[in-house]
């Protein structure tokens, strides 16, 4: 099972020796850059953990391993009942003392299904003080066989407390980009995306979305410099932006700032990220002047915050269009 996650062997490696000798700490700390796979890591650990085959474990095969993979595949509707989650909670900026206190709550039953009880903090370091510090009371004396993993991109912010708690596992993103293999999207331009630190990949699941984000963000600058019937294009925009959650959307809205970027890049004969899109970006450069750029990048900025306010993304979209055709080319 160890597959799923690319790359990172020495750290795969180690938990597989730590598991088969029995010798895990209670807490680790998953540390390193947003999108490079340390939940996803942590869940194949917690199923290494639960497993019944323990010579080869995670066997991919048992109750445990299968239920932790449907899990992986599908985390809105299917779950694990000894694996225990706080994820993103980017938008909130907060993890509260009550949301640990709910999650602790179970550990005053046995585990459900199988001989352990695994919490995944993801974004430990959005945790309160108050929060922390209840954490750091059950670190301090773990119940039994309950094992917790907590991973941030931010471990400079978390208190020194909480690290003294932790055995520590950096992720690094060396030679990441060299285990993806996407059709859609070149090496370099997951490489650059990374590098961007725009934290909006959160995980390798994330990199196979920026397909279709990146072909509407191309559809929004196409349709300000084509004056094409803006009913048409309301109903394509509408079309792309079906099913997406607000995840989606604020990558929609990164992809763009890469792109109105990647013009001004053209400009200055310097890189550009989206290369996959160089041919249609470098035809709306030779449309577009500096300063109308810079403008739109101002306009797109004052819009995305409506996302913020809960407004529609297509109405957003839209007026992006219709404010971006009325700069002046
Ligand atoms: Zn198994």
């Amino acid at each position: 099972m160890f597959k799923i996650v690319k790359g990172h062997e020495r750290i795969k490696e180690f938990f597989k020796t730590a598991v088969k000798t029995n010798r895990l700490h209670t807490t680790y700390l998953f540390k390193g850059r947003e999108g490079i796979g340390k939940r996803l890591f942590a869940k194949i650990v917690a199923a290494a953990i639960l497993c019944e085959n323990r010579e080869n474990a995670p066997c991919g095969k048992c109750r445990h391993c299968t239920k932790i993979k449907n899990h992986i595949e599908n985390p809105e509707t299917t779950t694990h009942l000894d694996l225990i989650e706080i994820r993103n909670p980017e938008r909130k900026n907060e993890i509260t003392v009550e949301e640990i206190e709910e999650i602790l709550k179970t550990t005053n039953f046995p585990p459900y299904l199988g001989r352990a009880r695994i919490f995944i903090i993801d974004n430990c370091h959005l945790m309160n003080k108050t929060a922390a510090n209840m954490l750091l009371k059950t670190l301090e004396e773990p119940p039994a066989n309950t094992y917790f993993f907590l991973i941030t991109s931010k471990p400079d912010s978390l208190l020194p407390t909480i690290l003294s708690r932790c055995q520590q596992v950096y992720f690094s993103t060396a030679g990441l980009e060299n285990f993806i293999n996407l059709s859609e999207i070149t090496k370099e331009e997951i490489k650059a995306y990374l590098n961007s630190g725009s934290g909006f990949l959160t995980g390798l699941e994330d990199v196979k979305n920026i397909k279709k984000e990146r072909e509407s963000a191309m559809l929004i600058l196409e349709s300000i410099t084509q004056k094409t019937s803006f009913i048409e294009i309301e109903k394509k925009i509408t079309e792309k932006l079906e099913g997406n959650t607000r995840e989606d959307n604020s990558r929609l809205f990164f992809i763009l700032f890469t792109m109105l970027r990647d013009i001004l890049s053209i400009k200055s004969n310097s890189k550009i990220i989206n290369v996959e899109f160089k041919d249609k970006l470098e035809k709306i450069e030779k449309k577009l002047s500096p300063d109308f750029i810079f403008e739109l990048l101002e306009i797109v900025k004052k819009i995305e915050s409506g996302l913020y306010y809960n407004l529609k993304p297509v109405q957003l979209f839209s007026l992006i269009i219709s404010e971006g055709r009325r700069i002046k080319l």
